[in-house]
C-alpha cells in the first residue's frame, strides 16, 4: 500500500496561525472582461506610447500581470508593427504553444492558431501567411537567424522570459541587437526589440543594449507567508506529499495548491501518492483533482490546467519550473516549493554535459512563492529550511555559462561569427568555447579551432536542428547504408522518451518489451520497438502501446521529427538506404559522430570514459544494465549518487581505430582488443 503520511514540522516565521477568509464565489466572467482585469490593461496606452518612442525597450512586469498575452494583441491592434510580424519568444515549448492557443482564443471570431496568431516550436510550425502575432522558441528563432541574419519577417521583436537566460536568449540578444543596427545601416525597415520578464538586473540588460529604457508595470500582489521545514528533508518529494495532506485538511476546498517538483518522473509519481492517498478513509479534506505540468506533455493536457474545477474540490497542479514565470494559473493559494530544479551542466574538465537535480537559486524561489500571492493573499510551504535557503545562490547562472556550447558555435559560426568574438551580454567560459571548437574539429565541421568559416560538411551539418554530433551521424550513415536507421534512432532521441516505467509496473513493463531488447543496447532497442510500431495497422496502434507500455503520443512525435530530418537529408543530397538486419552498419555509422561519447570496461561493472577519463556506470534502465561489454557508445549522463550512462550502444575496438582514427592518435587511446 502507499506510505502512511510522516508528518513534517513546518514553522511559521512569525509564529503567526493561518487564518483563512472565507469562500468568495467569483462569479464566471467573459474572456474580454478577463483581459480587462488584467494589470498591464491600465497602462494600455502609456505602454503603447512608450513603445512607439523607443527602438529598444525594457518591460518589467509581475508574472501573471499580462505581458506575453496582452501587449503583443496591443502592439497589432494600433499597428506598431506596420508592414512585419511580432515575434515573441519563450524558453520553454510548453509556453509559446499554451499561450499562442490563448491568445488566438481571446482574440476572438472563430480565429484558430495558426491564422492570425501561431507559433512555431522545434518539429512544429503552426503559422500560415495570415499570421502577425507569432510566439516561438528562443531556439526556433535562433534557426532562423541562421537563414535570415537581419530577421526581416519581424518588425517588432520580444525577447520575453529574459531573466532565464537561456543560451539560446542569450545568443538572441546579441543577433537582434545586431540585426537591429544593420538595418538601421542599411535604411531598411527598422527592428523594434523589446525585452521582458518577471524579474531582472535592469541596469545590466539596459547597459547591454546602448542604455535603453526600462518600464515597470505595477502590478497587485498579495503578501504571502513563507515557512521552513525545521529540518532538512532529503526526500523532498515525500515532504511535499505531508505538507500537501497538511494543508488539504484545514483549508477551505477553493483554495488550489501547487507543487513545484523536478520532471516527469517525480510529477506522476508525486501525482500518484496524492490521488491514492486522498481516497483513504482516513484523510480528512474535500475531493482533489490532481494536474500535471511538465515539458514532455500533450497540450491538451497542459491546457488542462487552466480549467475551474468544482467548488467542493481542491485542485492541485504539480509542476516543473514552467509555472514559475512561464504560465500562470489562477487562484492559487498555496504554494509547495521542493526547492530543486532539473538542469543541465556542462563539465568542459569532463567533457561531460549532465542532467542533474539540483537546488535552485534564491531569486527562482522568491518567483515560485510570489505564485501563492497572485488574487490574494497566500502561503509558500518551502521544503527546507532557512539556513538551506540562505545557502543557495543568489540568482541561477545564465545556461551560457553551463552549457556544451557545440550547437551555438556551429550555428554562430553558420552566421559567419566566432563565438570568440560574438557580443555575450555575459561570456561563456572560454575553455568551454575552445572545447566546442575542438569538437567541431573533430567532427570536421572546421578546419581549426579559430576557423573563420564552416566547412562544406560542417555546413551540411548547420542544417539540422541537432546536436552537431548527430547531424554528422546522419551525413554519413549512407557510407554505412544505414540512412533509414540513423533517421529512426536519432528521431527517437531526440523526442522524449517512448518509453512508460509506471513507479509500480516498472517490472512487468520490462517484461513486455523484452522481445525487442537487443544485445547491443539501448539505441537498437528502440530501433526494434519502432519498426514493430511501424509495421502494425493505425487501428491496432493505441492498444499495442498500452499493451507494450509505449507512449503513442510520444512516438507519434518522434515520427514528425524523423520525416522533417529525413526532409534535411533529402535537401542534402543524402540518398535513402537500409541496413536491414545489419546492425553492425549502425553502429558504425553512430560511431562516426558519436566518437567522443565512448567508455571502455575497466574492473567491475565500472567504466571509464575514453576522452576525459571519467569513472562512469550502466544506468540500471539500460538494456545492457548487468551485462559488461568492453566499449560502449552513449548519448546520455545522469547524475545521481555516481555518474551513470544511458542510450548505449556496443561497439569494437577495431571499429574506433577505422573511423575516428585521428581521435585516438591525438587522445593516446589505447584500444583494448573486446574479449
Ligand atoms: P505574464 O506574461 O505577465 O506573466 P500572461 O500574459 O502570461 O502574464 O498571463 C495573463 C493572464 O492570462 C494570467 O492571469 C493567466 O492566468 C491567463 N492565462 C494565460 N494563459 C491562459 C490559458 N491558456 N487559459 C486561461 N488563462 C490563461
Ligand atoms: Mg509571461
Amino acid at each position: 500500500g502507499p506510505p502512511s503520511p510522516k508528518k513534517v514540522k513546518l514553522n511559521g516565521d512569525d509564529k503567526k496561525k493561518i487564518t483563512f477568509s472565507s469562500k468568495i464565489l467569483q462569479p464566471k466572467i467573459s474572456i474580454q472582461e478577463q483581459r480587462r482585469k488584467l494589470p498591464v490593461f491600465q497602462q494600455r496606452n502609456k505602454l503603447l506610447d512608450i513603445i512607439k518612442r523607443h527602438k529598444t525597450l525594457i518591460i518589467l512586469g509581475e508574472t501573471g500581470s499580462g505581458k506575453t498575452t496582452q501587449i503583443p494583441q496591443y502592439i497589432y491592434s494600433a499597428r506598431l508593427q506596420e508592414n512585419g510580424k511580432i515575434g515573441i519568444t519563450q524558453p520553454r515549448r510548453v509556453a509559446a504553444i499554451s499561450v499562442a492557443m490563448r491568445v488566438a482564443q481571446e482574440h476572438g471570431n472563430g480565429m484558430e492558431v495558426g491564422d492570425l496568431v501561431g507559433y512555431t516550436v522545434r518539429f512544429e510550425d503552426v503559422t500560415s501567411s495570415k499570421t502577425k502575432i507569432k510566439y516561438l522558441t528562443d531556439g526556433m528563432m535562433l534557426r532562423e537567424a541562421m537563414f535570415d541574419k537581419l530577421l526581416m519577417e519581424y518588425t517588432v521583436i520580444i525577447l520575453d522570459e529574459a531573466h532565464e537566460r537561456t543560451i539560446h536568449t542569450d545568443v538572441l540578444f546579441g543577433i537582434v541587437k545586431r540585426a537591429q543596427k544593420i538595418r538601421i545601416e542599411k535604411k531598411v525597415t527598422p527592428l523594434k526589440i523589446i525585452i521582458m520578464s518577471a524579474t531582472m538586473d535592469v541596469d545590466h540588460f539596459s547597459k547591454y543594449f546602448n542604455d535603453c529604457q526600462a518600464v515597470y508595470l505595477e502590478g497587485r500582489t498579495y503578501p504571502v507567508n513563507i515557512f521552513y521545514t525545521l529540518k532538512p528533508h532529503d526526500d523532498y518529494q515525500l515532504a511535499c506529499v505531508n505538507a500537501f495532506f497538511k494543508i488539504h485538511k484545514e483549508a477551505p476546498p477553493d483554495h488550489d495548491v501547487l507543487i513545484f517538483l523536478t520532471g516527469q518522473e517525480e510529477i506522476e509519481s508525486v501525482a500518484h501518492q496524492i490521488r491514492t492517498l486522498a481516497k483513504e478513509p482516513d484523510v480528512e479534506g474535500p475531493m482533489v483533482r490532481v494536474f500535471s505540468l511538465y515539458a514532455a506533455q500533450p497540450s491538451n493536457q497542459q491546457m488542462a490546467v487552466f480549467q475551474t474545477t468544482p467548488t467542493n474540490t481542491r485542485k492541485v497542479i504539480i509542476s516543473t519550473n514552467i509555472a514559475e514565470t512561464s504560465v500562470t494559473i489562477a487562484g492559487i493559494k498555496y504554494v509547495i516549493d521542493g526547492g530543486m530544479v532539473k538542469a543541465r551542466t556542462f563539465h568542459p574538465s569532463t567533457g561531460l554535459e549532465l542532467l542533474k537535480i539540483q537546488r535552485i537559486s534564491q531569486e527562482q524561489s522568491w518567483q515560485r512563492a510570489g505564485r501563492a500571492g497572485r488574487d490574494s493573499e497566500g502561503s509558500c510551504y518551502r521544503i527546507y529550511t532557512r539556513s538551506q535557503f540562505e545557502a543557495m545562490q543568489k540568482s541561477t547562472v545564465p545556461e551560457i555559462q553551463r552549457a556544451n556550447l557545440n550547437s551555438v558555435a556551429i550555428q554562430l559560426l553558420a552566421m559567419g561569427v566566432h563565438a570568440l568574438t560574438f557580443d555575450f551580454m555575459d561570456k561563456p567560459p572560454k575553455e568551454a568555447v575552445v572545447a566546442a571548437f575542438e569538437q567541431l574539429k573533430m567532427l570536421g565541421a572546421v578546419e581549426s579551432l579559430n576557423a573563420a568559416h564552416l566547412t562544406p560538411l560542417g555546413t551540411k551539418m548547420s542544417k539540422f536542428p541537432l546536436d552537431p554530433r548527430f547531424s554528422k551521424v546522419l551525413l554519413s550513415a549512407h557510407q554505412f547504408s544505414c540512412v533509414e536507421e540513423s533517421l529512426t534512432v536519432i528521431a527517437l532521441l531526440s523526442a522524449e522518451s517512448i518509453l512508460i516505467s509506471p513507479p509500480n509496473k516498472r517490472e512487468l513493463a520490462q517484461k513486455v518489451r523484452q522481445k525487442f531488447t537487443s544485445g547491443y543496447g539501448d539505441h537498437i532497442t528502440l530501433l526494434n520497438i519502432y519498426r514493430e510500431f511501424n509495421s502494425i495497422g493505425q487501428n491496432s496502434r493505441r492498444n499495442w502501446c498500452h499493451e507494450h507500455y509505449i507512449n503513442l503520443r510520444n512516438i507519434l512525435h518522434a515520427r514528425e521529427i524523423r520525416n522533417q530530418l529525413e526532409e534535411i537529408c533529402r535537401s542534402s543530397d543524402i540518398p535513402n538506404s537500409s541496413c536491414g538486419s545489419n546492425m553492425d552498419q549502425l553502429r558504425k555509422a553512430l560511431i562516426t559522430g558519436l566518437f567522443m561519447n565512448v567508455a571502455e570496461l575497466h574492473r567491475d561493472r565500472q567504466y571509464i570514459t575514453l576522452d576525459k577519463k571519467q569513472t562512469v556506470f550502466i544506468h540500471p534502465s539500460s538494456s545492457l544494465h548487468g551485462q559488461q561489454p568492453g566499449l560502449i557508445l552513449f548519448t546520455e549522463v545522469v547524475q545521481t549518487s555516481k555518474c551513470y550512462l544511458r542510450g548505449l550502444t556496443t561497439i569494437e575496438s577495431e571499429w574506433l581505430q577505422d573511423i575516428a582514427p585521428e581521435y585516438i592518435r591525438t587522445h593516446n587511446i589505447k584500444c583494448t582488443k573486446e574479449s
